[in-house]
């Protein structure tokens, strides 16, 4: 193990409760794309096509992204995409009893698959799973949706009042989902360690989740391949893959090999 290795897990291990807090680059490696990556999705798509008003206005707009989903191309709206080795570490800090949550800015659901019981995964900006009438609030997984889809309704509208349908994730112009914003915030402020995994920090206010306690003096780790906008705040910062870090990091924490 190298010295920065150690070096985290021995501030995560003094610790029992750990606020870990996730961003696109712990998904990669599951196949799901970040935003600003080198292959990142805006290399591909233009991130003005992801405001609410532009959704609502345009049903290109709109078909295109039913399309994107129905392809596997949108961040795992479909089965198939399976947790990865970091997600699977911090479910077992879950298990070993070490976290006060998981807050993610992911939609893919991939920390519950792993393992972590949805009322412990606060998802910031909401999950691609569901998908909702806009008008009248009626909600079906969004895989019945892309059945809609396959069956010729390229611009699937709710089958009760006729309203726009949008997958239940926070597009740019939208408000955080209340519950999960107040779900973070208790997790955030029962942290006695940070662990920051695949963001930039750069985006808000979700970030706050993870600076807030970090600048009030609670030590945070970051493990992000790259530059983050936050890591002089950081007590230790690891370059690397989640995928590789974490499972050395957590089996040394929770008492196993690595
Ligand atoms: P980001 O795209 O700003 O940053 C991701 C960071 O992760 C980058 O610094 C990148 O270099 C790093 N990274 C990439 N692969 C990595 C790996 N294997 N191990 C460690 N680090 C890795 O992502 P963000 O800060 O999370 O913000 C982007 C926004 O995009 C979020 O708000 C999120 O809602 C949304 N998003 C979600 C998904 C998803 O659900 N999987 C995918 C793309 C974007
Ligand atoms: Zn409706």
């Amino acid at each position: 193990m190298t010295g920065n290795l150690l070096a985290a897990s021995d501030i995560l291990n003094s610790s029992h409760r750990i606020l870990v807090f996730t961003g696109a680059g712990i998904s990669t490696e599951s196949g799901i794309p970040d935003f600003r990556g080198p292959d990142g999705l805006w290399s591909k798509v233009d991130p003005d096509d992801f405001t609410i008003g532009r959704y609502l206005s345009n049903p290109e707009i709109r078909k295109r992204g039913w399309r994107m989903h129905l392809d596997g191309e949108l961040w795992g709206a479909r089965a198939q995409i399976r947790p990865n080795a970091a997600h699977v570490a911090i479910a077992d800090l879950w298990r070993a009893g070490r976290l006060s949550g998981v807050v993610t800015q992911n939609i893919d659901g991939l920390h519950q698959a792993a393992g972590v019981p949805d009322d412990h995964v606060a998802e910031l900006h909401g999950n691609i799973r569901r998908s909702h009438c806009v008008d009248c609030g009626a909600d079906w997984p969004t895989e019945e949706v892309l059945s809609w889809v396959e069956a010729g309704a390229d611009d699937p509208t709710c089958p009760f009042c006729d309203g726009i349908v949008k997958t239940s994730t926070v597009m740019f112009g939208e408000a955080l989902p209340m519950r999960e914003w107040s779900a973070a915030l208790v997790m955030a402020s029962a942290a006695e360690a940070v662990l920051v995994v695949g963001s930039t920090l750069g985006v808000y206010p979700a970030a706050e989740i993870a600076l807030d306690p970090a600048r009030r003096g609670v030590p945070m780790v970051i493990v992000n391949l790259g530059r983050t906008d936050h890591d002089y705040l950081a007590r230790v910062k690891i370059d690397g893959k989640a995928g590789d870090v974490l499972p050395a990091m957590v089996s040394r924490m929770v008492g196993r090999d690595a």
